[in-house]
């Protein structure tokens, strides 16, 4: 195995939310990689309770970050996460949580950001008077409280949301203060998406860590830059049944995060015919 090119360096980690303790370990592990946290306030470029929308990607977002925390520190080498909350992009019925980590190193100009996607997620959400107490107790336990916290806020009205509820019996005040304060009554109880109350996110956190790690161990082919790895796929999988192209990856474009060398690799298998324009238009 090659020296890492990381062996010794220290990079700041801008985070308000504990991700050094998925990050951490493993970049030191792998990488020989020292993280410092950088407190910086995240929260001011986007947070899952609304009070601040996310302006561009999760992907743009994540460097954003990882910038933020270097300008605060001085630092030369920068690293954030961010997470976000939707449908799988391939079964939009199912809720998915994708995390992203960037690696900024201003001493080469690289900037190299990994995902790791997973259906584990509790993010959802119930609207509720507090008078149906079954209901509230059948959502708790769906998100895996109190292992993991809970936010409320008034359904309607400027109210701010409480965050990191552990204990039912604050659970049980807020939504009744948070209902009283709504014109209609009702509270809007949801799972805490903030990595340090919610260990099934810091998992996928992890995950996009070993990611990451690995591909800053992974050198360019053209210019022995670290961080050689996927950066898209070109559509265009033959459907199983007729053969037409399909909306899936036909190949996985590997991409250099300082050069403009790609290389791709073509995906094995043909496509399901559900997913086929031909077969399932
Ligand atoms: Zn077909
Ligand atoms: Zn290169």
């Amino acid at each position: 195995m090659e020296p890492s090119p990381f062996r010794g360096v220290v990079a700041c980690l801008a985070t308000m939310h504990g991700k050094q303790w998925a990050l951490r370990p493993l970049l030191r592990r792998r990488l020989g990689m020292s993280v410092r946290v950088a407190s910086v306030d995240t929260d001011a470029l986007g947070t899952f309770t609304g009070e601040v929308r996310r302006v561009g990607s999760a992907r743009e977002t994540v460097v954003r970050k990882a910038r933020l925390g270097m300008a605060a520190t001085g630092s030369l080498v920068g690293l954030a996460s961010e997470g976000a909350f939707g449908p799988h992009p391939a079964a939009p019925w199912t809720p998915a949580d994708v995390e992203y980590v960037a690696l900024v190193d201003d001493r080469s100009g690289l900037t190299v950001v990994e995902s790791a996607l997973s259906v584990e997620t509790n993010h959802g959400q119930v609207i509720t008077d507090g008078r149906d107490r079954a209901a509230v107790l059948a959502f708790l336990r769906r998100v895996g409280f109190p292992h993991h916290a809970v936010v409320v806020r008034p359904a309607t009205g400027p109210g701010r949301p409480v965050k990191g509820l552990r204990r039912l019996a604050d659970v049980l005040a807020a939504v009744r203060r948070a209902a009283v304060d709504s014109d209609d009554g009702t509270a809007v109880l949801g799972a805490d998406l903030r990595a340090h109350v919610n260990p099934t996110r810091m998992r996928v956190i992890a995950a996009a860590g070993r990611r990451l790690a690995r591909r800053l161990a992974a050198p360019c082919p053209a210019c022995a830059a670290p961080g050689f790895g996927p950066v898209g796929a070109e559509p265009g999988l033959p459907c199983r049944d007729c053969g037409t192209p399909t909306p899936r990856d036909a190949s996985l474009i590997s991409g250099c995060g300082r050069c403009p060398y790609r290389s791709s690799r073509p995906v094995a298998g043909a496509a399901d015919p559900g997913s086929c324009p031909a077969c399932n238009p």
